[in-house]
């Protein structure tokens, strides 16, 4: 793996059963943290299983598919993309179709980009989308900026920190 400083420069990731996989190669001014964001809308949650949805958002000019016959586009929101392996059901990306940036799944980044300094670059996020939706004492202790739904569509309302 490729790095610079405490950055990573070039990771691998991919689903479960590695049908799927690709590379990413990180533009040299990327800003790691104000490029990963959490979700806790109720999309996010059903499709992952999962209280809490992270992403690393790239421009698309940085992602290569290196295998992807069982990669499935399932659109909950007209024109809002959210990737899967058909084969084994992992959760890949979630992208706005009208953009040129892909949202990677953090938790599909292999391992090895996981460990350590990387790990926490590729991983922190200061950004939380549908705090509304916070479950107390479970899912409301994120640092960093919660939007109570969206930050980009409509209204914008900050939460208080905790
Ligand atoms: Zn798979
Ligand atoms: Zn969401």
């Amino acid at each position: 793996m490729a790095t610079v400083d405490d950055k990573p420069l070039t990771i691998h990731g991919g689903c479960l059963c590695e049908s799927v996989r690709y590379t990413i190669a990180f533009p040299p001014d990327h800003d790691f943290t104000k490029a990963c964001s959490t979700c806790q809308c109720s999309q996010c949650r059903k499709q992952t299983g999962s209280l809490i949805f992270r992403v690393q958002n790239i421009p698309l000019s940085a992602l290569t598919w290196d295998a992807d016959s069982t990669l499935r586009r399932y659109r909950a929101s007209e024109g809002r993309a959210r990737g899967f392996c058909s084969a084994c059901g992992s959760f890949l990306f979630w992208q706005d179709e009208s953009y040129d940036s892909i949202g990677m799944t953090v938790g599909c980044f292999d391992k090895d980009a996981l460990r350590g300094a990387h790990g926490r670059a590729l991983t922190y996020a200061e950004r939380h989308l549908w705090c509304d939706a916070e479950i107390e004492g479970v899912t409301d202790h994120l640092p960093g900026d919660r939007y109570k739904f969206d930050d980009e569509d409509g209204e914008v309302v900050l939460l208080s920190p905790k």
